[in-house]
């Protein structure tokens, strides 16, 4: 089943205010491209502003906290996202399982958090090297899902990205095929998981996408969109990304 893409750039914690005069152009190309969706998701600091500065492109946060409110320095909860503009969130991005020791029930109870205040979740997913080269890349994909996807997570209220740990802002992407069997491997999970409700969630491949490789991996089976890191920091790079997907 083709599913509407999603094509989401992931600034990390990079960008200060000048930052925002990517969106213009950005906005642009998805006005441009309106069979599929376009997000954004800056530093907490320019979230706000760049849901004020959007022009109907879709913004989103990083992460978020399990909780509502309360004595968590430094955390920002789901709803204070949506309150200032922000549609999505990312949670469990391999950075913050390895940074910040994340476990799969956390990010769940994140992804949660998110749907309970109305943001749209993209759980990340994805295997190390060394898990690949041992073989067990599907293992791993597979228990992280069980761990991290929420169990009444439907396909209006939820976004899965796989992303390698070893492609992430490496340059070195898998084959098309290796995409192809993950992605279908998370697909029957989610359909395992969710029931039909699994066949409508969008699967995102992230690690190292970029202007050059777009087509072949956004044409790939299941692939419903790109989760983009450093190709999504100019709109020279990531305007390509958005034009070549909306080509399919
Ligand atoms: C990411 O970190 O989500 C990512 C995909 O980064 P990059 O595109 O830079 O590999």
């Amino acid at each position: 089943m083709a599913l509407r893409k999603l094509v989401a750039g992931n600034w990390k914690m990079n960008g200060t205010r000048a930052a925002l005069a990517e969106l213009a152009p950005i906005a642009s190309a998805a006005a441009a491209a309106p069979s599929l969706d376009v997000l954004i998701c800056p530093p907490f600091t320019l979230v706000a502003e760049a849901a004020i500065k959007a022009n109907g492109i879709a913004i989103g946060g990083q992460d978020c906290h399990t909780g509502i409110k309360g004595a968590h320095t430094g955390c920002v909860a789901a709803a204070m996202l949506k309150d200032v503009g922000a549609s999505y969130v990312i949670v469990g991005h391999s950075e913050r399982r390895c940074d910040n020791n994340e476990t799969d029930a956390e990010i769940r109870a994140k992804a949660e958090a998110a749907i309970a205040a109305g943001l749209t979740p993209i759980v990340c997913v994805g295997e190390t090297e060394a898990e690949r080269d041992e073989g067990r890349a599907g293992i791993v994909v597979a228990g992280q899902l069980e761990g991290s996807v929420p169990p009444a997570g439907t396909a209006a209220t939820l976004v899965v990205a796989y992303e390698p740990v070893w492609a992430i802002g490496t340059g070195r992407t898998p084959s098309a095929g290796d995409v192809a069997e993950m992605h279908a491997l998370i697909r029957a999970k989610l359909i395992d998981l969710l029931g039909e409700e699994g066949q409508g969630v969008r699967i995102l491949y992230g690690g190292s996408v970029k202007p050059d490789n777009a087509v072949e991996l956004m044409a790939v089976a299941d692939v419903d969109g790109a989760l983009v890191g450093g190709a999504s920091l100019t709109a020279a790079l990531f305007v390509p990304i958005i034009e070549a997907t909306a080509a399919l």
